[in-house]
């Protein structure tokens, strides 16, 4: 079986991968039918001189903004995984990249005729997207979202009605809908993000920006993980997939000389770490960094005493496992030898199989009926 890689519309095809190359499955293609919806309609309906300048918002693996390469494009996303997917693909299809100016979903964008919106698996972070756009729509915008059926809650259409103004849908094709905005102007709500909860047996308030895993409490997973911390002195440590990195800030709370590296590809995530960071034991700051990466791709700590982790097992909307196989695998070469990885994972997962593989062998640490706590070391 082959990846399916070329998307082919009109008279053009563009050869589209996900990121990294190395992990993608041949079952995935870097787009889908709500991408080919979303172009089609524009290219056929969207008068030509509204076509020349454009947002658009989560593209996945670049399909929409490769496509709209010749004009002005911010194109904004959560993802720094989406973001490097959407420049290998430009340099695959040797497009310019000139007129795209990739933005995070924390910058606000500057006002353009035309925005499309690749619906997001969070509604929060559309809610966040939704907010931010009003104060650069008018009347005159052309709003076009796109998404799987399957993946369009109910609640879409009442957040853009109530944030930017009525909707209309187009007949779903290949299983994927259009829906058009159309922006009253007048519409001026404040972003209730980020959100805050207090953490149990700890004085620590968590802020959590709106694409922040686990926003609105602490994960099972991580309240597992925090039971059976490793006992440090001045190590250097990695948060690998942070989140707003409650497992780094423990550490930092509770062992005054370690120094701890939040990492995540979310750029909300990131940010929310050093937020919290910053809240609550602004004094730690100087023992911290705060890397935006895919796994530790753009990590470069020679020699790490610890990693630890709570892996991830969606990329987008799909479950997987080729992201904890990928911080495992980083961890192997990052860590010194002796050093630690140390991971909670649901047990019906087959972690310790990777574990095995990679390191030679694992240990668990601590159990409950759902999750294990597993600590292996580099041979
Ligand atoms: N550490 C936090 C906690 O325990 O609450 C969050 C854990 S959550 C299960 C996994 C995290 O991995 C998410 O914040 C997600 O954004 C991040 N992530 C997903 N893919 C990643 C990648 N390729 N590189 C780095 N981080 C990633």
């Amino acid at each position: 079986m082959t990846i399916e890689s070329h998307l082919t519309l009109f008279d053009t095809s563009l050869q589209l991968l996900q990121y990294p190359e190395k992990s993608q499955h041949v079952s995935w293609r870097a787009w889908d039918a709500a991408d080919e919806y979303l172009i089609q309609h524009v290219v056929e309906n969207v008068p030509h001189e509204n076509q020349q300048q454009m947002i658009i918002l989560n593209d996945d693996f670049g399909a929409l903004t490769c496509w709209f390469a010749d004009a002005q494009v911010q194109s904004i996303s959560d993802s720094f995984v989406a973001q490097r997917a959407c420049q290998r693909n430009l340099q695959r299809n040797t497009l310019t990249s000139e007129g795209i100016c990739f933005l995070t979903s924390l910058d606000t964008p500057s006002e353009a005729p035309l925005v499309l919106i690749k619906l997001p698996k969070s509604l929060a972070l559309l809610e966040h997207q939704l907010i931010q756009l009003q104060s650069i729509v008018h009347e005159g915008t052309t709003i076009i979202a796109a998404g799987m059926v399957k993946h369009m809650a109910k609640s879409v259409f009442s957040l853009m009605e109530k944030y930017l103004g009525t909707v209309t849908t187009s007949l779903a094709k290949k299983k994927a809908r259009l829906l058009f905005c159309k922006p009253t102007g007048n519409k001026h709500h404040s972003s209730p993000f980020p959100t805050q909860w207090k953490m149990d047996n700890s004085p620590f308030i968590i802020s959590n920006h709106a694409n922040v895993f686990s926003r609105e409490q602490l994960d099972i997973g991580a309240r597992v993980l925090l039971d059976a911390l490793p006992n440090l002195t001045n190590e250097t440590v990695v948060d690998l997939g942070c989140g707003n990195g409650v497992l780094g800030l423990t550490l930092l709370g509770k062992y005054p000389d370690c120094r701890v590296t939040f990492v995540d590809e979310s750029h909300m995530a990131v940010a929310s770490a050093k937020q919290n960071v910053s809240d609550n034991l602004p004094a730690a700051l100087e023992r911290c960094e705060f890397v935006v990466s895919n796994c530790l791709e753009k990590v470069n700590i020679p020699r790490l005493d610890l990693v630890l982790c709570n892996p991830p097992f969606h990329q987008q909307a799909t479950i997987t496992d080729h992201i904890a196989w990928q911080m495992f695998t980083d961890s192997q070469k990052a860590l010194r030898k002796g050093g630690e990885l140390r991971i909670v994972g649901n047990r019906h997962l087959d972690y310790p199989a990777k574990l095995k593989r990679l390191f030679g062998g694992y240990q668990v640490v601590h159990s409950t009926r759902k999750f294990s706590v597993l600590q292996t070391f580099k041979r």
